[in-house]
C-alpha cells in the first residue's frame, strides 16, 4: 500500500489499525492482533489503558500547554517523581528519544567547555542507535543510518561495544561525554556487560567526563526495574528517556546529576512542547500505575515464563541461534533473516519487530497477561515449524 500525501520514510506493513486494548490491537477490518511490539516498547500500559485516558481528559480540562517562560504543576510534579525515583538531580523536558539525546549531547559539550577549551570529544558505541536527529545521529553506531546525511557532527568517535580495552585506549582528557545503550535495541537486544559499564564510569570519573546512558527503548521497567541501571548497579551521570514514559503519550526527558545539570543556564537550550502539562500529567499518571500498581515488580516472572517458552523452542528449532535481553526487552537470535519471520508472525496476527539483521524483539506491554504471553507463543511455534529446514 501507499499513501499520495505521506512521506516515503518507514517500510509499513499493509495494515490500517484503529483501536486497541490492552496487548490487542485491531484494524479497520476488526481483525485483532497480539501486540508485542508495544509501539516499539512505548505502550508499557497496553492501549487505552484507564489511568492514561482519564489523566488525559482530566488534565486536557485544566491546562493543555502553557509556555516555559512559567511553571506548571504537571511538570512540577513529574520532576519531583523521577528525581525522588533515580539518583539524578535535574531533569530536562522534551518529546521524544533524539531530543533527549540531543539535550544531553549539547549538555555533556557544554560541561566539558567549562572545564576546559578543548575537551569536547564524544565516545560513542559501535552498533548503536540514538535516534535521527544531526546530534543523535552523530553518535549512532550504524552507517546504514549516517550515509546519506554526511558531513556529520565533528568531534566524535566510535568505540567497539563491550570492549573495555578499545575504550580505555579512546579516553583521554579532550572527552566530554561517553553515551551507551544500557542495552542495544535497535543494534539486535545486545546488553552491555557489567565489567564494560565498570570501565567507563570508572575512566568518565578519571577523566572528568560525563557518563550518559541511553534508556530511551531499555528504561521505565522495561528491565524490571524502573531504570536499567538499577541492574547494574552503574549509575550514569546523565540519562535520557522517552519511549514508555508517556505510555503512548509523546514525551522524553533528560536527567543528569547536580554537577552535569549546572552547566545548563537559561538560554543553553529549550523545547517549546517540552514539559508540556499534559504530557507531564499524563507520564505522571503512567509512572504512578507502574510503580504503586505492582506492574515493574512483575517483569522479571513475566520475562522468565517467556524465557522458559522459548528455551523449550531453542531445543527443538536449530534455527534459534540464542535468546538475548533481559525483563520484557527480548530478543530472539535466529539463524536466519529476521524479516521473514516477523512477517509470517504479522500474517498470523502478531505483531513482533526485527533488531539488528536476525534478531526478532518481543517488547510486550509491561502488564501483558500469561494468556497473551501464551497466545502468542503458540504463533510463534507455528511459525518456527512453518520455516524449519
Ligand atoms: N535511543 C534509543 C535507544 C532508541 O531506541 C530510540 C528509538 O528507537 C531513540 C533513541 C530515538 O527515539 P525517538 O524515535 O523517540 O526519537
Amino acid at each position: 500500500m501507499n499513501n499520495q500525501y505521506l512521506m516515503n520514510t518507514y517500510a509499513r506493513f499493509d495494515v490500517i489499525f484503529e483501536k486497541g486494548r490492552g496487548s490487542k490491537l485491531y484494524d479497520t477490518k476488526g481483525r485483532e492482533y497480539i501486540d508485542f511490539v508495544a509501539g516499539v516498547a512505548v505502550n508499557c500500559l497496553g492501549h487505552n489503558h484507564p489511568v492514561i485516558v482519564n489523566a488525559l481528559a482530566e488534565q486536557s480540562k485544566m491546562l493543555m500547554h502553557v509556555s516555559n517562560l512559567y511553571w506548571n504543576v504537571p511538570q512540577l510534579e513529574l520532576a519531583e517523581m523521577l528525581g525522588t525515583h533515580s539518583r539524578h538531580d535535574k531533569v530536562f523536558f522534551c518529546n521524544s528519544g533524539t531530543e533527549a539525546v540531543e539535550s544531553a549531547v549539547k549538555l555533556a559539550r557544554k560541561y566539558g567547555k567549562s572545564k576546559e577549551e578543548g575537551k569536547y570529544e564524544l565516545l560513542y558505541m559501535e552498533n548503536s542507535f540514538h535516534g535521527r536527529t544531526m546530534g543523535a545521529l552523530a553518535v549512532t553506531g550504524q552507517e546504514k543510518y549516517q550515509t546519506s546525511f554526511m558531513p556529520l557532527m565533528e568531534g566524535v568517535k566510535m568505540v567497539k561495544f563491550n570492549n573495555a580495552e578499545d575504550l580505555t585506549q579512546k579516553m583521554n582528557a579532550g572527552v566530554c561525554g561517553v553515551i551507551i545503550e544500557p542495552i542495544q535495541g535497535e543494534g539486535g537486544i545486545l546488553p552491555a556487560s557489567k565489567e564494560f559499564l565498570e570501565t567507563a564510569r570508572k575512566l568518565c570519573d578519571q577523566y572528568d567526563a560525563l557518563l550518559i546512558y541511553d534508556e530511551v527503548q531499555c528504561g521505565i521497567g522495561r528491565t524490571g526495574k524502573l531504570f536499567a541501571y538499577e541492574i547494574y548497579g552503574i549509575v550514569p551521570d546523565i540519562l535520557c528517556i522517552a519511549k514508555g514514559l508517556g505510555g503512548g503519550f509523546p514525551i522524553g526527558a533528560m536527567m543528569a546529576v547536580k554537577k552535569a545539570a549546572d552547566a545548563f543556564v537559561p538560554g543553553d537550550h529549550g523545547c517549546t512542547f517540552g514539559g508540556n502539562p499534559l504530557g507531564c500529567a499524563v507520564s505522571l499518571a503512567v509512572l504512578k500505575e507502574l510503580i504503586c500498581g505492582g506492574i515493574i515488580e512483575k517483569v522479571e516472572g513475566k520475562s522468565r515464563y517467556i524465557i522458559e517458552k522459548l528455551d523449550e523452542l531453542k531445543k527443538e528449532y536449530k534455527n534459534i541461534k540464542g535468546i538475548q535481553g533481559m525483563g520484557l526487552m527480548l530478543g530472539i537470535r535466529l539463524e536466519s533473516d529476521s524479516k521473514v519471520f516477523v512477517e509470517k508472525c504479522f500474517e498470523r496476527g502478531l505483531l513482533t519487530v526485527g533488531a539488528g539483521k536476525n534478531v526478532v524483539r518481543l517488547v510486550p506491554p509491561l502488564n501483558v497477561t500469561e494468556d497473551e504471553i501464551d497466545a502468542a507463543m503458540v504463533i510463534i511455534r507455528e511459525v518456527f515449524e512453518e520455516t524449519k529446514a
